[in-house]
């Protein structure tokens, strides 16, 4: 941009080229963060309401940069997305949360925790993600049942290719998860076509809780249906011990959110199982 086109207008084209190159930057540097190990996973509990026991986790993604900065993930998914690196980034998340699912189950058996897996709109695109999944199950001897694929209504609306995946994914025996569920655009009519095992009910309806019944409504709503069609639930988003309560007394099953845990490394969430019964 030259000044010749007065101020405002300098102004605006530095800050497009800004944004292009702040963006083209992003898009190498997550490149090399996947090439040089700077992905972790932590881990945050999703806790059984009823017996108050941990009995999965869901894995978030994090980038530790070599300054020591940590981004979220909010952050850098859309970008991932965009490039298509999620692919391989997503292939990454699903076999190292397999490794660390299959040593818990290696632990603790039948009361390690079931881990949990985000998998985004672009992943379900990729025709290769059952074979990615079926890999890593095979690579780390990890019961199917014992990975849940976490998906959003919105990725899966409108059927087609998506929706033929997650029906793939489900026939390896994987618990297929909706996640935010209740904000996408189908909620109810994606019920009767894709195999759903769990419903996830957004934080937004878990927020209205003990607050006016109109409030509430929703969220016991959700959980009618989810028991009529036999499907477990898991509250997201739980802050307070008053939103647990009432979720137990409206029948919601697990309860993920600040209340019990943030997401923690998996040496810490080691520390919340029972002892393991020695080998
Ligand atoms: P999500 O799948 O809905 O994950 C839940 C987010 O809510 C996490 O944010 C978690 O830290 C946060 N959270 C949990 N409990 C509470 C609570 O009680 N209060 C509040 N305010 N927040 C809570 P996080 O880790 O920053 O992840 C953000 C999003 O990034 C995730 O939303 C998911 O869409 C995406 N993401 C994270 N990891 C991955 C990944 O491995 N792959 C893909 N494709 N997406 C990922
Ligand atoms: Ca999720
Ligand atoms: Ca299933
Ligand atoms: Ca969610």
């Amino acid at each position: 941009a030259s000044a010749a086109g007065g101020h405002r207008v300098v102004c605006y084209d530095t800050l497009l080229d800004q944004q292009s190159g702040t963006h083209a930057r992003l898009a190498a540097e997550l490149r090399h963060a996947l090439d040089d190990g700077e992905f972790h996973l932590l881990y945050q509990p999703i806790i059984d309401l009823g017996s108050g026991h941990v009995t999965s986790v869901e894995s978030l993604i994090r980038w530790q940069r070599a300054d020591g900065r940590v981004v979220s993930p909010a952050d850098f998914i859309p970008v991932a997305e965009e490039t298509g690196l999620i692919v391989e980034l997503g292939a990454w998340v699903i076999d190292t949360a397999s490794a660390q699912a299959a040593d818990w189950h290696d632990r603790h058996g039948p009361h390690a925790p079931k881990v949990a897996v985000n998998v985004s709109a672009r992943q379900l695109l990729d025709p290769a993600l059952p074979r990615t999944v079926a890999a890593a199950l095979a690579r780390h001897s990890l019961p199917p049942h014992r990975l849940t694929v976490e998906l959003t209504e919105t990725a899966v609306f409108g059927g087609g290719p998506a929706l033929a995946t997650v029906r793939a994914l489900a026939e390896l025996g994987v618990a297929i998860a909706l996640d935010d569920f209740g904000t996408g655009h189908s909620s109810l009519s994606l019920l009767r076509t894709c195999p759903v095992d769990v419903l996830k009910v957004d934080k937004s309806f878990i927020d209205g809780l003990n607050g006016a019944p109109e409030q509430e409504a929703i969220a016991v709503a959700l959980s009618g249906i989810a028991t009529s069609l036999h499907l477990r639930t898991v509250a997201e988003g739980v802050e307070t011990a008053a939103q647990a309560d009432r979720l137990r007394d409206l029948g919601y099953h697990h309860a993920q959110g600040f209340h019990f845990s943030r997401p923690i490394p998996a040496d810490a969430v080691d520390a919340l199982l029972p002892a393991a019964e020695p080998a």
